[in-house]
């Protein structure tokens, strides 16, 4: 046993931002720490030089955070097994890399680039898998140190025996089986003395005691290598689960072209964290019912690897809105408060003011009519200001020639009310019909007009109850002016 606890880590590389499937990634390993009393570990895989991001760890740090997934140990959470950020830890990946060297499992390379270049199209050339050709591993004890005093550039690789299996008993996919024909001899160590990827995450993911990898299907092809790598060690292997792909609708392999792939961009789009998980919690997993909707508590106690499926997920963003929806509907009135007014802020409306009371009335009446908190506004832009313009199409349906003169007798009804209820409205434009003898329908709908500017909506009543007495009267007036069938 690796430790009697489960430990798990989510070690992306950082790129500039959040993919959503590292956000799956990390949720799924957050899960399984969570259910199974264990430790979530966050580790910063930054061993290429070249894709070093300014602010990179900052950001994926904040976003982590701001969905709520947080680790137990990681950058600014320091636990026995730091550092986190593997650029911190060079000298541990050298240590052991030299252990290889020494038992015979890993050896010096000293190949120009140019010839690995030529190696390589020579064996494109022949229809062969560009592989290594291992030339090097005949290099005497004393050639390769007359070279290294020399201070010639070389990498250090792994001495892959060909013609022997390797198999994986992955929790998801069940018994991988490799051929080592396949394998390189992956470069452990490269030119700038930096670790590649495999040999850093295996050491860490032995040092830091991870009991179970958890981490997407791209990385399946490389876990050979870490099989190997862990058994010239002399080390336990921990348990593997790979994640299936996410895919674009078409099914093909989800990609920046066809929509958004960083979690901030959803975040600012205005998807609500909450759904934003659930959403992601689904991709690839489902607890064998129909049930859909999920608050992150009910995902820890459901969740389990053994749900996960084998088949790419299909990258749904109708549903997404619908689990925004869903969401922004169960979270409390004062939350959603809050998230109206700073959208107010940051609109075109954010020099005006609005008491609590008359955004929640606004909350009330719209709130099965929105996906985002943004919708409060763009759908019903009416509650903030009067129309500035008038539906055409509901112009051309609805105002009809005596549409000002019966209007105009309604208003002069709603005069006469005092601090008006719904049902005070709906007895006044009742009674105007009945006097005047038209269809209520005559009334209400250039009414609805008259007061949104459109023809749907939350009820005309609650409409006018909401905008006040005052207000309701301005704007008939104003329609009564200005709308010219
Ligand atoms: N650094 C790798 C990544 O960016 C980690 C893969 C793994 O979990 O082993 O996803």
């Amino acid at each position: 046993m690796i430790s009697d606890n489960v430990r798990v880590r989510f070690a992306p590389s950082p790129t500039g931002y959040l993919h959503v499937g590292g956000l799956r990634t990390a949720l799924y390993n957050y899960l399984f720490a969570k259910a199974n009393n264990g430790t979530f570990v966050l580790r910063i895989e930054d061993t290429d030089q070249n894709r070093y991001v300014e602010g990179a760890v900052e950001n994926l740090i904040n976003t982590l955070n701001w969905v709520g997934l947080s680790y137990d140990e990681g950058p600014e959470k320091e636990g026995n097994y730091g550092p986190y950020f593997q650029s911190q830890r060079l000298d541990i990946y050298k240590k052991y890399a030299l252990e290889l060297v020494e038992k015979g499992k890993a050896y010096y390379a000293f190949d120009t680039p140019e010839r690995l270049q030529e190696l390589r199209e020579k064996q494109i050339a022949e229809k062969l898998q560009p592989k290594y050709d291992k030339a090097d591993l005949d290099l005497s004890p004393e050639e390769v140190k007359q070279k290294l005093d020399n201070g010639e550039p070389y990498v250090i690789r792994l001495n892959v025996v060909p013609g022997l299996r390797v198999t994986v008993n992955d929790k998801i996919r069940g018994l991988v089986e490799f051929s080592t024909d396949t394998v390189d001899d992956q470069i452990l160590i490269k030119s700038d003395g930096y670790p590649t990827y495999h040999l850093a995450n295996v050491v860490d993911d032995h040092l830091m005691k991870i009991t179970h990898v958890i981490r997407g299907e791209e990385w399946l092809p490389s876990t050979p290598k870490h099989v190997l790598l862990y058994d010239y060690l002399g080390w336990e292997k921990p348990e593997f689960a790979h994640l299936p792909l996410l895919l674009n609708p078409d099914k093909s392999k989800l990609s920046k072209r066809q929509g958004d792939v960083a979690v901030e961009d959803y975040k600012a789009k205005g998807y609500l964290k909450e759904a934003l998980i659930n959403f992601v919690a689904l991709l690839g997993w489902n607890a064998g019912d129909e049930k859909e909707f999920y608050q992150l508590e009910e995902l820890i106690s459901s969740f389990s690897l053994e749900r996960v499926h084998k088949a790419g997920a299909v990258f749904n963003l109708e549903k997404l809105d619908w689990l925004n929806f869903e969401h922004l509907r169960n979270k409390p009135e004062n939350e959603v408060l809050e998230m109206l007014k700073s959208e107010l802020k940051a609109s075109v409306y954010s020099d005006k003011e609005f008491t609590d009371e008359y955004l929640l009335k606004v909350i009330e009446a719209m709130r099965e009519r929105v996906n985002f908190a943004k919708d409060f506004i763009n759908n019903s832009p009416y509650f903030f200001e009067e129309p500035t313009s008038y539906d055409e199409t509901v112009v051309s349906k609805r105002w009809k020639e005596d549409s000002p003169v019966l209007l105009k007798k309604l208003s002069d009804e709603f005069e006469a009310l005092d601090n008006p209820t719904k049902e005070d409205y709906e007895t006044a434009l009742k009674k105007v019909a009945e006097s005047e003898s038209a269809g209520v329908g005559k009334l209400i709908h250039p009414l609805r007009l008259a007061v949104s500017g459109v023809g749907g909506g939350p009820g005309v009543y609650d409409i006018l109850v909401i905008i006040g007495k005052e207000k309701t009267i301005s704007r008939i007036n104003k329609a009564i002016a200005e709308i010219k069938p």
